[in-house]
């Protein structure tokens, strides 16, 4: 019997203290607001995330880091939760189909003094000696060259006989077919990557330092990526201190692989080791960056003649790209003529053609070369790099 009391008690107390405790902590008063150093959860993240920093619309289907192919075989394995700063998203460059229409307005500001000069030249009731000497200066101070530009007022005035009265439309239209003429539309201005019998196709980059090669290599990496081509990139300008990782950049927004040296190494094994990695890879092209130093005519033939040689011992090379700044003017020409001695080149890359009113560059350059103008640089963006069309070069020279 006692021990029944005795349990009865115990049930009791037990019963009374748990109530107890349940009213306690129902009254109990509500925790105090965390540290400030507590992780507010709803703040939005401090570090970037991926995607951040792509300049592409949203809307736009992107392709994540998994979905490209890196060097070494398998994609590595991308962390999924915490998101990592590193898991960043590759960028799907602007296509290059109509890029430089997109770029007029870039040319149109910097050029279009040349093709509204001769339009009012030409719109005068008389065409006398002396305005016809005006437009010869115009085209002379726009860089088109003496020849060409003779060319060009020889013909226009003929015509312009024939036509007797003329309507501005008339002018603008006999000045395009002309301007046209001049610039050619007949070369093949398409950068070859494709060679028919074998992968990758090779590009050299050269050009003095200044120009704006390491740039252009990592913006035409991007024109072949939007293309829908793989590239290796071949940092071969070991001179630059910091070219290689300007390369590495470039490369890694686009997903191209960068094959580097050792700083002040030997350009030649660089480049051999880009187009071997490129081929083991499988990759569409391998694009080299070289060092321009223009010390000596010899050096230069040296160095780039060494580069050549070895990337060929895998290869022809299936292109040389001579880049030249276009505000350089007639030291551009200079340039041109030097590497055109030591390498063969096959197309040039006129940069900087936003920040000058001198785009008749384009013709004296093709003249002095003999090789077409395949891209023109309009700007320090990513993206500012177009495939050279004739008509919306014209177009935008002699404005709407
Ligand atoms: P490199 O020494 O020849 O490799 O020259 P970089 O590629 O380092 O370029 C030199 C400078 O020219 C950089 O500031 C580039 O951003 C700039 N640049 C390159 N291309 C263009 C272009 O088309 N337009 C403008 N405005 N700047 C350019």
């Amino acid at each position: 019997m006692e021990t029944i009391i005795l349990a009865v008690v115990i049930a009791v107390v037990v019963l009374g203290a748990l109530g107890g405790l349940i009213v306690g902590s129902r009254r109990r008063k509500p925790l105090p607001p965390p540290p400030p150093s507590t992780p507010d959860i709803t703040a939005p993240p401090a570090e970037p995330h991926v995607g951040e920093e792509a300049e592409t619309p949203r809307d736009e289907p992107r392709r994540t880091i998994e979905e490209v192919d890196l060097p070494g075989g398998p994609a590595p394995v991308v962390v999924e939760e915490p998101p990592t700063v590193e898991a960043f998203e590759i960028e799907i460059p602007e296509p290059t189909a109509g890029r430089l229409v997109r770029l007029r307005t870039r040319l149109s500001r910097s050029q279009n003094a040349l093709g509204k000069g001769l339009l009012t030249l030409l719109s005068r009731e008389h065409l006398d000696e002396d305005t016809w000497e005006e437009v010869e200066d115009t085209l002379i101070t726009a860089d088109v060259g003496v020849q060409p530009t003779q060319e060009l007022v020889e013909r226009l005035r003929e015509r312009v006989k024939v036509l007797g009265t003329r309507t501005p439309q008339e002018l603008r239209s006999l000045l395009r077919e002309e301007l046209l003429k001049l610039v050619g539309t007949e070369v093949d201005r398409s950068v070859r990557t494709e060679p028919e019998d074998r992968k990758p196709g090779i590009v050299m980059v050269v050009g003095v330092n200044g120009t704006g090669k390491t740039t252009t290599t990592g913006k035409l990496a991007r024109v072949l990526v939007a293309d829908g081509r793989t590239v290796v990139l071949g940092a071969a300008d070991t001179f630059r201190a910091a070219a290689a990782d300007q390369l590495q950049t470039w490369g890694e927004r686009v997903g191209a692989y960068t094959v580097r040296g050792p700083e002040a190494g030997d350009p030649a094994s660089v480049a051999f080791d880009a187009v071997k990695e490129g081929k083991e890879m499988g990759v569409d092209v391998v694009l080299i960056d070289t060092a321009g130093r223009l010390h000596t005519k010899t050096g230069l033939m040296d160095e780039l003649g060494k580069v050549k040689r070895v990337v060929e011992k895998h290869a022809p090379l299936d292109e040389v790209l001579l880049v030249l700044d276009a505000t350089t003017g007639q030291n551009g020409l200079v340039q041109a003529r030097v590497f055109a001695e030591v390498v063969n080149i096959t197309g040039i890359v006129l940069t900087k053609l936003d920040g000058t009113a001198k785009g008749g560059i384009v013709v004296a350059v093709q003249r002095e070369l003999g090789v077409p103008v395949k891209l023109i640089g309009l700007g320090e963006g990513a993206d500012d790099l177009a495939p050279f069309e004739p008509e919306a070069f014209v177009d935008a020279l002699i404005g709407d």
